[in-house]
């Protein structure tokens, strides 16, 4: 805990209490307490006038100097995720956005892949990798934290890359976090854009916050590496090329231990809805006004041969099922084309489809936030364009 309470000078006079702007300050038997809900946002340290709220320094916790590179560790690496033997959609992904990184930086960008064949580390490369530390040791072939999360805290231990990322996928979002801890260096969830900043080279990690009302830029001063996940369809993947020849490393999986075993694995159920591999959103809000308002724009959909997706404000009135909803706290797509019928444009919204090649927006409010992101806007009642949109779609099919 780096903000101690010196309990001996803590006079109990509760001044930090109110200072505190998360509640994280108690009286435990009429002294200060700090509770785990500490944000460190260091009010209270100024609050306390016998000066018995102090900061502890760790030890080798100094913030890098302008450029500086913890010693040794250079390089951008992407775990790339794998399902029944082939390297998922977001690992490409990751390598797109990686690739951007280790160019600004200057240095390789490598990938680690578990449990898949050696074709698919080929695969890899043609997405953008230069090198890739690869295993098909029986024991990847199902996920399980533990052997997953030592061999890649070892390689990392051992290659020492600058920055690490990973899919905020459940395998991601479920060993990733014991990678970090193990490595005892800091974990950005959920990142919606990765910088590098130019004069320090640290990694800028920006995801939402505080309830998705602002977007928060997270730094890792301090530690190697600095380890992000990103959620499936935010980043968009690089240029596929035949031709690129890379190096595939081949990693020993051994002295890895688990304290669980995987009896079965059981499929999802079919039948939900592929909202993040359909090119065509055609999506729904408050404006829509109810579950009928929807079915005109499944109409629409099925005429563009996408699907149908929806706001949360749709979701929790109950017009479309949850599977469906677009966001921050429902799903990221990033198909071929957006439509947003009588959706307002909340952060919250937008950093789940702002990826989208072309966004069409559908809004009667001119000033709609919705409007500042939309390739095209249409200012105009969502019955009354939508109809019209559908009418001209099946002229143009009898044509
Ligand atoms: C922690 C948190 C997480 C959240 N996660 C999500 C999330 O994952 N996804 C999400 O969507 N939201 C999420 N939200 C909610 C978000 O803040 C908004 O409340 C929500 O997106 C609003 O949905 P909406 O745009 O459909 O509704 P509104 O904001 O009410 O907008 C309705 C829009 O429809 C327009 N309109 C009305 N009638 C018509 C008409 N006839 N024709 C054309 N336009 C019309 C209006 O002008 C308005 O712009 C989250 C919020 C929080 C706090």
């Amino acid at each position: 805990m780096p903000i101690v309470i010196d309990r001996d000078k803590c006079t109990g006079c509760e001044n930090c209490l109110s200072v505190c702007p998360y509640e994280s300050i108690v009286m435990k038997e009429g002294k200060a307490f700090i509770t785990e809900y500490c944000q460190m946002c260091m009010n209270c340290l100024s609050a306390c006038a016998e000066g018995a709220i102090r900061e502890i320094k760790e030890e080798g916790t100094e913030p890098l100097a302008g450029g500086q590179k913890a010693e040794g560790y250079s390089g951008v690496w992407v775990f790339a995720e794998s399902r029944e033997g082939k390297a998922a959609g977001v690992s490409c992904e990751l390598l797109g956005a990686g690739r951007k990184l280790a160019g600004e930086l200057g240095v390789e960008l490598s990938a680690v892949l578990f449990g898949a064949p050696r074709e698919e580390a080929q695969e890899l490369i043609r997405w953008g990798a230069d090198k890739v530390y690869h295993s098909d040791d029986p024991v990847f072939r199902s996920f399980n934290d533990e052997p997953f999360s030592q061999l890649l805290a070892a390689l990392i231990n051992e290659h020492k890359p600058e920055i690490v990322l990973a899919g905020a996928t459940p395998i991601g979002r479920s060993f990733i976090p014991r990678v970090a801890a193990r490595l005892g260096t800091g974990l950005t969830a959920d990142c919606t854009a990765l910088e590098i900043d130019k004069e320090t080279g640290n990694l800028i990690q920006v995801r939402p916050a505080f309830g998705g009302n602002i977007m928060a830029a997270i730094l890792c001063p301090r530690k190697r590496p600095q380890i992000a996940t990103v959620r499936p369809r935010v980043m968009k993947r690089g240029p596929y090329d035949e031709g690129k020849e890379g190096i595939i490393i081949d990693v020993k999986a051994d002295n890895l231990s688990s304290n669980t075993r995987v009896i079965d694995t059981v499929k999802e159920a079919s039948g939900a809805v592929n909202l993040q591999e359909a090119d065509v959103v055609v999506a729904g809000g408050r404006g829509l006004g109810g579950e009928k308002g929807f079915e005109m724009l499944y109409e629409l959909s099925v005429l563009l041969g996408g699907t149908v997706g929806g706001s949360r404000a749709a979701v929790d009135e109950g017009w479309v099922p949850y599977s469906r909803q677009v966001g921050q706290t429902g799903k990221t797509v990033c198909p071929k084309i957006y439509i947003a019928c009588g959706i307002s444009g909340a952060v919250q919204h937008l950093v789940g489809m702002q990826s989208s090649d072309i966004i069409v927006a559908i809004n009667k409010n001119p000033e709609a936030p919705i409007f500042n992101m939309a390739t095209y806007g249409i200012v105009g009642d969502v019955f009354e364009v939508v109809p019209l949109l559908i009418r001209k779609l099946k002229e143009m099919k009898r044509a």
